[in-house]
């Protein structure tokens, strides 16, 4: 979707380098605010949060904001306060501990590109699954000490905000970002002025800023080219996640791989091993080519060993149509003078990203990726079979399982995604090197020690906070926006907390089948009001603009949810995002999803609820193939019993 100049709201604010107003000795507090370490080290959230709880609260959980809204008063009142005073000091030293461990040599170093990163929800950089995977990788790097250094887009608008009509019609909210109140410092050149990054661009220069984005000891640099050096055609490049047209989206990867090689030539960065977080990245290697050739007079065929010994692909999309393919006059218009650079043919550069070289198929970026990157991984077990057939066509003449696609089952990073109670949980009844070294299963054991009724105990606060949660965010939003505010208070009264409660929360692309549950209604109105057993669910869930299909589906729920029998018992909740996504995965009994198999090609929210203890009931698919274990939630069978796709949801449906 191109979103029209009066579909957004305009950015009011201008360029001012706004300077910490804060007294010396709460400097550290500033140093901590933009170092992302407090979004899963609970001490730095607890800190900010006693620093002002309004402001925390009314900030979603900004630190640079509610440094920056301060009152003079406040300010007085904390450094007059010793006890707090004492905790600063003593959470700035734990913070300090963390940061100032230098990152392990022995072990390669990376340089990661993503066009998202879900690392909080304070930076609007994120949509869905890939980017959440992205940041919480960027923090996984950070505790195990690995040389990481990220690239992305510093989006001025992200990715939309979420609210429903009374009809149940999703709308799209681009709000701008002020990315002088988001914990991030931008890149400075030695005199002071913005460091600028100058992309050449077919017949002009694209301009850039470098924002940085420190996650624990990992630097994550962001591009952005919304700065007034650009024309109003270049600015926007940065402006959405996947918005706008093909032209757009050939701009913005042209940005992330080129531009970004050339971002981290600027700053003096080179790593050992170079990662495309899909193939939206693929470019990366295209100038790293023309690099070596330039730079270190080596042949083509020379540079392209070199590169591809270095440079890994993880694709996320088991499905060919959803992989990026550009038109080769769109392609020829950005990459005309790379050929040239690199000492090859037109023809053979674009045959790097075919499949028939020779024909006249689109550009894949995918191919691209697997043509210049040695290993390529799917993202679980049954999603590396799937990727190795669909990219057995590029490789002619092997079998797929000789193919150097693999797999890497998509993780979590727990302390991101476990409740701060399983934490301390965590802490009380675990080695103490769990936090360390999760992977070791003997940690785990020390769960059977520990009696139902702790756990128990741990799972219903969660639950009760969950509740609570939804009846303070959405109370005054639904009062606002669905009319009757009887029917609105009759929903969240009836949010009972001994009802069995039922999660559900996904990008609504259709393959995820949101619709499932929905299939034969009079019996589902029986299961939800059965009253010694009752049932609700939650529904949550953001189609993307352009997916009428997804839309329709959201429409759908949000109309069966309405009906009588359904009121407070199936409730949809706007805006799923990843403050959302925390508390509702901690907080619900099952975290349901029904996937088409195999299209989900990991799956990861699953994946946080089993950090909080919450069971799963899912499709044999992604992460689940691997995580099912018979009495350990449950499964919706591998065995495919209808060709028919719609006779196959009926199956499922009924199961
Ligand atoms: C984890 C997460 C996702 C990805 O969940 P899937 O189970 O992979 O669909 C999407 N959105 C948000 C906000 C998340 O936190």
């Amino acid at each position: 979707m191109k979103i029209k100049a009066n579909n957004a709201n305009s950015p009011i604010w201008k360029d001012i380098y706004s300077h910490s107003m804060l007294p010396e000795q709460l400097q550290p507090l500033y140093e901590m605010a933009t170092n992302l370490w407090w979004v899963w080290n609970h001490e730095g959230a607890k800190l900010f949060g006693k620093i002002d709880p309004e402001l925390w609260a009314s900030t979603e959980g900004n630190p640079v904001l509610l440094l920056q809204s301060l009152s003079y008063k406040r300010i007085e009142e904390i450094l007059a306060d010793d006890v707090l005073m004492a905790e600063i000091k003593a959470v700035y030293s734990i913070f300090k501990d963390y940061v100032n461990v230098k990152p392990d040599q022995t072990k390669p170093s990376v340089a990661y590109f993503s066009m998202e990163y879900g690392l909080t929800n304070v930076l609007k950089i994120y949509s869905g699954g890939l980017g959440v995977l992205a940041g919480d990788y960027l923090k996984e790097a950070s505790d195990s000490n690995i040389d990481l250094t990220a690239v992305g887009f510093l989006y001025r608008y992200g990715y939309f905000t979420q609210s429903l009509s009374m009809e149940g019609q999703q709308i799209a909210n681009y709000e701008p970002q002020n990315f002088n109140a988001l914990p991030l410092t931008q890149v400075m050149q030695a005199n002071g002025e913005p460091m600028v990054l100058e992309v050449p661009y077919p017949g002009r220069t694209v301009y850039a800023h470098i924002w940085k984005v420190s996650v624990g000891r990992v630097p994550l640099y962001l591009m952005d080219t919304d700065i007034p050096q650009n024309s109003e055609w270049d600015r926007s490049i940065t402006h959405q996640l996947y918005g706008g047209d093909w032209e757009n989206r050939m701009k913005q990867e042209y940005l992330l791989g080129i531009g970004g090689i050339l971002m981290l030539n600027k700053l003096g960065i080179k790593k050992q091993i170079y990662h495309c977080n899909e193939g939206h990245a693929a470019l990366i290697n295209a100038q790293r080519l023309v690099d070596y050739i330039q730079n270190d007079n080596l042949s083509f065929n020379q540079a392209l060993e070199v590169v591809r010994a270095s440079a890994l692909y993880t694709v996320h999309t088991p499905v060919p149509a959803g992989h990026d393919y550009f038109d080769e006059g769109l392609f020829g218009r950005y990459m005309g003078e790379f050929p040239g650079k690199l000492g090859i043919s037109w023809q053979e550069f674009i045959d790097m990203g075919r499949e028939n070289p020779g024909s006249n198929e689109k550009f894949s970026m995918s191919v691209f990726a697997l043509n210049t990157c040695q290993e390529a991984n799917g993202v679980s077990w049954l999603h590396g079979k799937v990727s190795q057939r669909m990219f057995a066509p590029v490789w002619k003449g092997y079998f797929p399982d000789e193919l150097h696609v693999g797999y890497v089952t998509n993780g979590v990073h727990m302390p991101t995604w476990a409740s701060t109670e399983w934490k301390r949980f965590f802490a009380e009844n675990f080695n103490k090197k769990f936090f360390k070294d999760q992977s070791n299963k003997l940690y785990w054991e020390a769960i059977q020690n520990v009696a139902d009724e702790d756990i128990w105990a741990i799972r219903k606060t969660l639950k009760n906070k969950l509740i609570k949660y939804i009846k303070n965010q959405y109370k005054t939003n639904w009062l606002k926006n669905q009319g009757d505010p009887a029917k609105v208070v009759s929903i969240l009264d009836k949010i009972n907390p001994n009802a069995l409660l039922i999660g559900f929360g996904r990008r609504f692309a259709t393959y995820k089948r949101a619709h499932l549950l929905f299939t034969d209604l009079d019996r589902l109105a029986k299961i939800v009001n059965n009253e010694q057993y009752p049932i609700q669910f939650v529904f949550t869930g953001k189609a993307h603009p352009a997916d009428g299909g997804g839309q329709g589906l959201i429409k759908h729920i949000v109309e069966i949810s309405r009906r009588p029998e359904f009121l407070g018992k199936i409730i949809f909740l706007e805006n799923y995002d990843m403050r959302l996504a925390r508390h509702l995965i901690a907080g619900v009994d099952v975290w349901l999803n029904t996937p088409t198999r195999p299209l989900e090609a990991s799956g990861t929210s699953g994946e946080k609820a089993e950090m909080n203890g919450v069971l799963n009931f899912s499709v044999l698919d992604g992460w689940w193939y691997e995580g099912y274990k018979q009495g350990a939630g449950w499964a919706l069978t591998d065995k495919r019993t209808y060709e028919n796709q719609q006779y196959q949801d009926q199956l499922d449906a009924a199961t």
